[in-house]
């Protein structure tokens, strides 16, 4: 049999998987409220029915929070596994939705169906566009083309706190050749995307100390060090005047991106001007030799969240004050070590501080980026499956923030993940009226027969 006739079974299958979406939707699995623990509960036996009903070999594991569903089913080479999550946001405020957010329903709108409903987006559509594909192949070859595992957790939306100790406890049966990811979007509405890039982040908080106390600058205003001075001063040396972080070492391990990927992200016609204009803004205010995408995908970033001292309040106090703070974070790619650069940016802050003052430091967290090993066949394979698919050529894209699973699928297991997704900007995740294009439904479980029989 071949692809085609998977792919017309989708076609002809879409009502029921629609269907089937639907009734996943009605389970109200709000994972960060323990009023609906029941349900969590019953998404994930819903799960291991359905995938049961697939042939697969699937169970529900315990967690000291909502279970994890694994399945596995198939066999030969390469053993994939697919990770989603069944858990979904809380549904507040009420009132913004239309109907009822666990009551889903197809609707027609100006741009076309949509499947409306809280989690039709993010994630359990998304997830079932990978077992929908599954089903069809089946369906039609009678088995899948190769070794699959399937892996949902319930508790993405509110830290995944058993994840971790789940993935270690369970390396051996996690471990596959590649690890796909179905929980990120489409470039644009027409432009499939696969992540290979995403950022790390490093939290660091200082205070500066330098009189006792708090001082009236009437009377110590001139001889008295000023903290909020120095502390200014050294957040104002952070940047220099094209934009580049002067933390000594700081740019160690960051790769320079390869002239084909930089002519991709060229290709994809990011709208700069739009992006900035959308929130106000007119120029980019990183390096300046760099384009604001190469800014949020590829390179590092060093900012200032918040700063603190003195007086803030109504009116007017001529304080000198004891202490001023500030939180900052970085944002880290490639191989940058994000306990290096802690060690040298206290080192250089250290270095500055005049006579009298101290430094007092809290850590807030340090994540090193993710890099994908994207000379795995697979990952050029699922490229070109994806640009069979959509109206344009799929790209590789960065990522500016961090999703946390694909780095444990690195450290944890040795795994690449591929992040592969088809949410669209517009589809109000985690807001009231969440929905997902039955377009993206429809073509995304495509996308994942046509990757199937690209890497299999
Ligand atoms: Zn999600």
């Amino acid at each position: 049999m071949s692809l085609d006739d998977t792919l017309a079974r989708i076609d002809a299958d879409l009502p029921q998987a629609t269907d089937r979406l639907l009734d996943l939707l009605r389970i109200p699995s709000i994972s960060t409220d323990p009023a609906y623990k029941a349900d969590c509960d019953r998404a994930a036996d819903w799960l291991v029915a359905d995938l049961k009903s697939l042939g697969a070999q699937a169970e529900k594991r315990p967690t000291p929070g909502h279970p994890m569903v694994v399945g596995h089913i198939g066999e030969g080479a390469p053993h994939l596994l697919f990770y989603g999550h069944y858990d979904v946001q809380p549904v507040d405020p009420l009132e913004l939705w239309d109907r009822d957010p666990f009551d889903p329903e197809l609707q027609e709108t100006e741009k076309g169906k949509v499947i409306r409903g809280r989690g039709a987006s993010d994630d359990k559509g998304q997830l079932m566009t990978f077992v929908e594909a599954c089903r069809a192949w089946i369906a039609v070859n009678g088995k899948l083309p190769c070794k699959i595992t399937f892996f949902f957790e319930g508790e993405e939306e509110s830290g995944s706190p058993s994840l971790v100790p789940f993935m270690k406890e369970n390396a051996e049966e996690l471990t596959t050749d590649i690890a796909l990811i179905c929980d990120t979007g489409l470039f644009g509405d027409d432009t499939p995307a696969i992540v290979t890039m995403l950022r790390g982040l490093l939290g660091e908080e200082l205070t500066i100390t330098a009189a006792s106390k708090d001082l009236h600058s009437g009377m110590y205003g001139g001889p008295a060090m000023n903290p909020i001075r120095v502390l200014s001063k050294i957040i104002a040396g952070l940047h220099d005047d094209q934009g580049r972080i002067t933390v000594p070492h700081f740019y160690d391990g960051v790769p320079e991106l390869s002239d084909e990927m930089r002519a991709q992200w060229q290709g994809l016609n990011f709208d700069h001007a739009g992006f900035l204009g959308e929130v106000g803004l007119s120029q980019p205010a990183g390096e300046q030799d760099r384009t604001p995408l190469e800014m949020i995908w590829s390179r590092p970033t060093c900012e200032v969240n918040g700063i603190k001292g003195g007086y803030t309040g109504d009116g007017f106090k001529t304080v000198l004050p004891s202490k001023a703070s500030a939180k900052i974070s970085f944002r880290l790619v490639g191989q940058q070590d994000p306990h290096e650069i802690r060690k040298n940016f206290r080192a250089y802050v250290e270095n500055q501080l005049p006579e009298d003052c101290t430094i007092d430091w809290h850590e807030h967290g340090a994540s090193p980026a993710g890099q994908m090993q994207i000379d795995h066949p697979a990952f050029e394979a699922a490229r070109v499956a994806l640009s069979a698919e959509w109206p344009n050529p799929a790209a590789y894209v960065g990522c500016g923030g961090s999703i946390p699973i694909a780095g444990y699928f690195k450290t944890i297991l040795d795994t690449d993940a591929m992040l592969i997704g088809f949410g669209k900007d517009d589809d109000q995740i985690h807001s009231p009226n969440e929905k997902y294009d039955l377009t993206s439904f429809h073509k995304g479980i495509r996308s994942w027969a046509r990757i199937l029989d690209a890497v299999s």
